[in-house]
Order: structure tokens, then C-alpha cells, then sequence
């Protein structure tokens, strides 16, 4: 049996921090150097949303520029690490062993939210990945037990990781500078997740919008910290999981760029 991997909450912030020389792009690459080596890599990104589970299932999964009105640099990027469509095919049957009807599709690409991370982490993108779609409406702690059926597989040597946001309200972001005091609510809320990661206490995350008081303000829509549940569930077990916060920090006032691994 391979190591039992740890699980991964990556933020992704800005999609330029895909162009390096940021502080945080340096602690990815730092962040890859350390984990240990995963024969895959399942991937739940902010930027997939579909009310039927999917997950892609190309052998070589396209990179998707889903956003715009950034330098030609970015677009230029790729990320051609190649699909695993045999694991794609067991996602589906745990999650629907799970009671999660899944399908898998052999277009759908990867979104920056999977592929800015990993360009930092895996940049050699020789490392299998499949990334899964979050589910569009239900209470938020399906998506925990979604994580809980995918948790199996860190016993098979895949890399278990969400990609979003602790705190994501673009409206309130101060775009034109990445170094700017931090908004007091922005900075509480990202505490308080902190908090309530270390007291293990799955049920106000996944309560967040009526737990805590800046719940809604931090996250107008959920889908950037929806990821975040879908890791805890990976994470957890008999006993809590040991969690490091392995980046802290803050972007344009309100991003928060507080990264988690569980192990
Ligand atoms: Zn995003």
C-alpha cells in the first residue's frame, strides 16, 4: 500500500500569482518540493460548478484561460500533465457508491484554479490529473461528504486538493495593488476558519454563513470556499487530522491566500 498522502486546501488568488515572482508562487514551489510524491492528483476548483457530479476524464486535458482582460502572458501558459481517465472512471464509482451520481467527461479541460497551483507545485506536469466538479446547490455539508468517499484514495497515493479562496469578494478587492492593508472583516473571517479548522468543528464550516457574522460578506457567492469543505471531508477520519497552515496571508485588501494541508 502506497503512503497514506496528506490533503491539500491551496488559495490561488489572483490568476497573474500563475506568472511567478510573488511570494505565494514561491511558497508553492516550496510546498511541492516537500509533499510527497503523488501517482495522481484530484483537483476540486472554484471554477466548476455542474449540478450532476463530473470529473474530466481526457487523457490530456486541455489548459482553460477562463478569465480575461489579463497580459497575453497568461494565456500563453500551459499546464500539459495528462489526464487519468482509469481514475477518473473510480471517482465516479465511489462517488455514486456514495450516492453522488457522476459522470465523466473527456472534454471538459483544467481550469486555472486546478492548473495555477500546480505549475508551482508539479511544474514538471508529469503528475496524472482529474479534476471534479463541485456540486451546484444542496447544503454545504454534501460537500463534505463528498470529500469523506474520496478519502480512500490517499491510501492509493493520490494527491487529495481544493482550490478557492478563504475569503473572495472581488467587489470589495482593491485590484490595482497586491500589497494593501487588510480589510478588519476579511481578516477576521479568515480567522475564524483557521479557528474552527483547528477545533475540527466540520459543522460551523460548513455552516458559515450563519456562524459567522462576515460569512456573507466574505463570500457573496460560496464556490471559492466550497473547495475547502470537500477537503475537509478527504481529511477527516477516526481522529482529526493534524492541520498546518502552511501559507498565510493577503492580496488586493480581501483575498486571503491562507493555505491548508492536512495530514
Ligand atoms: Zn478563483
Amino acid at each position: 500500500m502506497a503512503e497514506r498522502m496528506p490533503v491539500l486546501f491551496s488559495a490561488h488568488g489572483n490568476p497573474m500569482n500563475a506568472l511567478g515572482g510573488t511570494p505565494f508562487a514561491d511558497f508553492l514551489g516550496r510546498l511541492g518540493r516537500e509533499l510527497p510524491r503523488p501517482r495522481a492528483i484530484v483537483v476540486v476548483s472554484a471554477h466548476w460548478q455542474a449540478s450532476r457530479l463530473a470529473v474530466t476524464a481526457a487523457e490530456r486535458p486541455e489548459t482553460m484561460h477562463d478569465f480575461h482582460g489579463f497580459p497575453p502572458a497568461l494565456f500563453a501558459l500551459r499546464y500539459p500533465a495528462p489526464g487519468a481517465p482509469a481514475l477518473a472512471a473510480e471517482l465516479c464509482a465511489r462517488l455514486q457508491a456514495a450516492g453522488c451520481e457522476a459522470r465523466a467527461d473527456a472534454r471538459r479541460g483544467l481550469d486555472h484554479g486546478a492548473w495555477a497551483p500546480l505549475l508551482f507545485l508539479y511544474p514538471a506536469a508529469d503528475v496524472p490529473v482529474v479534476q471534479l466538479a463541485l456540486p451546484l446547490g444542496g447544503a454545504l455539508t454534501g460537500h463534505v461528504a463528498i470529500g469523506r468517499a474520496l478519502a480512500p484514495l490517499r491510501d492509493e497515493g493520490v494527491l487529495l486538493m481544493g482550490s478557492g479562496n478563504l475569503t473572495h469578494n472581488l467587489a470589495s478587492a482593491d485590484l490595482r495593488a497586491r500589497e494593501l492593508p487588510v480589510a478588519p472583516w476579511a481578516r477576521e473571517f479568515d480567522a475564524w476558519v483557521a479557528e474552527r479548522l483547528e477545533a475540527w468543528d466540520l459543522d460551523a464550516l460548513a455552516r458559515f454563513e450563519e456562524r459567522q457574522r462576515h460569512g456573507r460578506l466574505a463570500h457573496p457567492t460560496s464556490e471559492h470556499y466550497e473547495p475547502l469543505l470537500v477537503t475537509c471531508g478527504a481529511a477527516d477520519g477516526p481522529r482529526p487530522p493534524r492541520v498546518s497552515h502552511v501559507f498565510t496571508g493577503f492580496e488586493h485588501a480581501t483575498l486571503s491566500l491562507r493555505s491548508v494541508r492536512f495530514d
